[in-house]
């Protein structure tokens, strides 16, 4: 195989552009992915996994994997909010340690009914995972080190050239398609000349405008702060508002402080940066920088277009988030599901070309949706502000930090109780969905109503301690057969295998499944979405006809 002609091209090797590399790799897609970096992101970044992208992370086997990357197994990943971290505490949000979670997501259920919950581990850590899995692929060549400067779409594929980061050595790939996974300041997407559209530039006394990220080491920390450890700290005072991040639960931990008018990166050392930490701990400890940088918050942006011709834009390419609620790596990896057993299926010649479009008609409405929660969660912690005499050592001090400590508790609740968010996002109206008549209900933050309606995640249910529903389905489709008198399923392996959809037949006399999905025969996506449900098998064609987007234009 020539290694320069491929037929999937991704510009980026984050969260969003790794995943997707893995969903098509396992698909044996040929995939190259440049990267100008040397190697995967040496900073923490993201701090939280939801439960999704873990449920996601087990359906391609390496979900115990990541949780074992970053805290121990028994760091709590508690979200806790102080004055200074040694000074007073005013609220905490218990969480489980990644042990817990392991013990616990079995017996749980309602709004978290999951195969995974949700882990607090930096990205930096997760990339390696996805790195690694990607890179034991066949077909998959992910090569760091390469910057991408130029690509043109013509006829039946896409001409890319890219040049060495540290060296003068050029390529040209040819592909048959291309994805912008390459960030915020996305080449791919001005390329192209797609705008993000929506906020940037919010300023709030937290979470809007310049913050410093300082990824330091300061074991010494579990040393003065006398109270439990947590994966979040949050400092509410004042003098400088900041989040403290652990990172590795021994004393690494990503530190990012609020700027303030006039403050620049430039203008500030590293002994005042230094000194930031010191001021939210409260105490003069010993610490040591590990890197740092700067970022904005206060962005709500999402691109106008997910896609041009025979090019993609996902992840932050595609949407840029306040990082309020851990939402911007988690929807990238969301967009890289739903892209990748599409673009797959398209390049296998199964699912019409016309596919392709239900990406932005899916993803983009969930972006929208998904970077408002996350400015809804950025004002209520950013414009809620510490008041004079807070930290006084009197009683109106003691007053104002329990008033302060109710308001903290609630917040963190809300944005770090999120199942809803997580579970709940749906591709109603979507063509590959055949969707029903009944509305959907409220799409609540903190609340995720398990239902089968098409167009939403498969419902889960534990089948014995050890074995989610999930587990039982296909890498590809599933047709779920419930109930003893269930059709047989015959017309659908018919239908799909005159297509050359790969399709797993799952039967369940579980008489709670069939209750759950209120149907005796479901066809569920690559991705776990319901794209069908129904009683019998007379439209097997044309069900899967419309699902596979062979009943539909490319636009
Ligand atoms: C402080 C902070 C905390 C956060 N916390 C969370 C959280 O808890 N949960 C959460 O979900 N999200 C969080 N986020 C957001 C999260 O980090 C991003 O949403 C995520 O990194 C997006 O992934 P991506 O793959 O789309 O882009 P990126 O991770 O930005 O990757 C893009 C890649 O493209 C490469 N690239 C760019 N241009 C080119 C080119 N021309 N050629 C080759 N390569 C190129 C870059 O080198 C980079 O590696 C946080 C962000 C910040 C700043």
């Amino acid at each position: 195989m020539d290694g320069n002609v491929v037929d999937v091209a991704i510009v980026g090797g984050g969260p969003f552009g790794l995943m997707l590399a893995n969903e098509l790799g396992r698909r044996e897609i040929s995939v190259v992915l440049l990267d100008e970096k040397p190697s995967t992101a040496s900073n923490p970044q993201a701090n939280a996994t939801q439960a999704r992208t873990m449920e996601h992370f087990r359906r391609l086997g390496f979900a115990e994997e990541v949780r074992a990357q970053g805290l121990p197994d028994d760091f709590p990943t508690d979200v806790a909010y102080f004055t200074r971290f040694a000074k007073h505490e005013l609220a905490r949000f218990r969480l489980p340690s990644a042990r817990e979670a392991r013990q616990k997501v079995s017996s749980l259920s309602g709004s978290w009914s999951a195969a995974e919950l949700p882990h607090r581990v930096s990205q930096k850590f997760v990339e390696q995972v996805l790195r690694k899995r990607a890179e034991a692929l066949p077909g998959v060549s992910i090569d760091y080190g390469w910057k991408v400067t130029d690509f043109v779409e013509s006829g039946d594929g896409v001409s890319v050239e890219a040049r060495q980061a540290n060296g003068t050595e050029r390529r040209t790939l040819r592909c048959k398609y291309l994805v912008g996974a390459d960030g915020a300041r996305s080449f791919v997407r001005r390329r192209l000349g797609i705008q993000y559209i929506g906020e940037a530039g919010v300023l709030r006394d937290f979470f809007g405008g310049r913050m410093l990220a300082t990824y330091l080491r300061s074991p010494e920390f579990y040393e003065v702060v006398p109270f439990a450890p947590a994966w979040m700290n949050v400092a509410f005072n004042s003098e400088r508002r900041a989040f403290l991040a652990a990172v590795d639960g021994r004393g690494e931990f990503a530190f990012h402080a609020q700027l303030r008018d006039g403050e620049t990166e430039e203008s500030i050392t590293d002994e005042q940066a230094l000194g930031m930490f010191r001021l939210t701990v409260g105490y003069p400890l010993r610490a040591e920088i590990l890197s740092r940088g700067t970022w904005t918050a206060g962005y709500s942006l999402v691109a106008a277009r997910f896609s041009q011709g025979r090019v993609f834009l996902g992840g932050d390419a595609a949407h840029l988030f306040t990082p309020t609620g851990g939402l911007g790596y988690n929807t990238a990896v969301d967009d890289a599901v739903n892209l990748g057993w599409k673009l797959a299926a398209t390049v296998k010649d199964v699912a019409s070309a016309a596919i392709l479009d239900s990406y932005e008609d899916e993803r983009r409405p969930i972006a929208i949706r998904n970077v408002n929660f996350a400015k809804k969660f950025a004002d209520s912690i950013g414009l809620f502000t510490p008041q004079p005499g807070l930290e006084d050592d009197s009683a109106k001090g003691e007053t104002l930090r329990m008033e302060a400590g109710l308001y903290l508790e609630a917040h963190g609740r809300a944005e770090f109780n999120i199942p809803g968010i997580t579970f709940g996002g749906r591709y109603d109206g979507s063509p590959i969905i055949l969707g029903e008549s009944q509305q959907p209900g409220t799409d609540s933050p903190d609340v995720y109503t398990p239902t089968a309606a098409p167009g939403g995640r498969a419902p889960h249910l534990w089948i014995d301690a050890a074995t989610s529903l999930y587990d039982l389905f296909g890498f590809e489709w599933t047709l779920l057969r419930l109930g003893e008198n269930a059709p047989k399923g015959e017309a659908f392996a018919s239908a799909a295998a005159r297509s050359g959809m790969e399709l797993k037949v799952v039967d369940s006399s579980l008489s709670h499944l069939k209750e759950l999905y209120e149907a005796s025969l479901v066809l569920i996506r690559p991705d776990q979405i319901v794209a069908w449900r129904g009683a019998t098998e007379a439209q097997a064609q044309f069900v899967v006809d419309t699902v596979l987007g062979r009943r539909i234009q490319r636009k």
